[in-house]
């Protein structure tokens, strides 16, 4: 797999796409966050997420790329409204 740079300036709640999909880094801020394929609201963050990229290869990065986002680093314990339940990996 090609590596992938992980850089950027970090991802906020005023960058305007972030804003609609109510992106934050304290998810606990969202109430109405909804169950997904079965994960509740409040277990799911970019950590699990399809489209997160960690930026390192530990088990827990603490930040990483969002494939909608790539401009940008986004943290591991954040979250969106287009959280996707990850599949596992090989
Ligand atoms: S799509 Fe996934 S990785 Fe990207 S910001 Fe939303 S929850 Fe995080």
């Amino acid at each position: 797999m090609e590596s992938q740079n992980q850089s950027g300036p970090a991802l906020t709640d005023k960058d305007p796409m972030a804003k609609k999909l109510d992106y934050t880094e304290v998810p606990s801020k969202i109430k109405d966050r909804p169950e997904k394929m079965g994960v509740a609201g409040t277990a799911q963050n970019c950590s699990n997420c399809q489209l997160f990229v960690g930026a390192d290869d530990s088990d827990q990065p603490k930040q990483g790329q969002c494939l909608l986002f790539p401009q940008h680093t986004v943290k591991a314990k954040a979250w969106c409204r287009s959280w996707i339940k990850r599949h596992l990996e090989n």
